[in-house]
């Protein structure tokens, strides 16, 4: 019979990110998410390099989206946004909107669904 490795909790995701968690603890919980997201079906929030881009766009738009204070910021933005239904499809649209859409050179500002709540709407990254 398999072990089943429980599941981080909320507090133990949230308390990583807030405490100015390294790359790896950030990668870590990040995956910690996307396990309780997609694995378990869990409301649990997700922040890859796609998800950080696009919520970096359409919530702040302004300052840097690299910098720990910008990851903390954008990891209670996930969170708040995480719906308590259909997380499995919620996780994996913002996933998908990041790898095809609002993609990191030449987004495409001018098709993409959420454009008219987008603070960085049109996004121009050589500007
Ligand atoms: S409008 Fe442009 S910058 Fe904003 S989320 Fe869509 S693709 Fe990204």
């Amino acid at each position: 019979m398999a072990r089943r490795i429980p599941p981080p909790t909320s507090t133990w995701v949230r308390g990583s990110a807030n405490a100015g968690a390294s790359y790896a603890q950030a990668a870590s919980t990040n995956t910690a998410g996307a396990i309780r997201s997609f694995a378990f079906r869990e409301r649990a929030a997700i922040l890859d390099t796609n998800v950080a881009r696009v919520l970096f766009r359409v919530f702040v738009a302004s300052g840097d989206p690299k910098s720990h204070a910008m990851k903390r910021h954008l990891w209670s933005v996930a969170e708040s946004l995480v719906p308590h239904r259909q997380v499995f499809d919620f996780n994996q649209a913002l996933m998908d909107l990041g790898a095809t859409v609002c993609v990191s050179r030449k987004p495409k500002c001018l098709v993409c669904p959420v454009a008219k709540g987008c603070r960085a709407f049109p996004f121009t990254p050589d500007a």
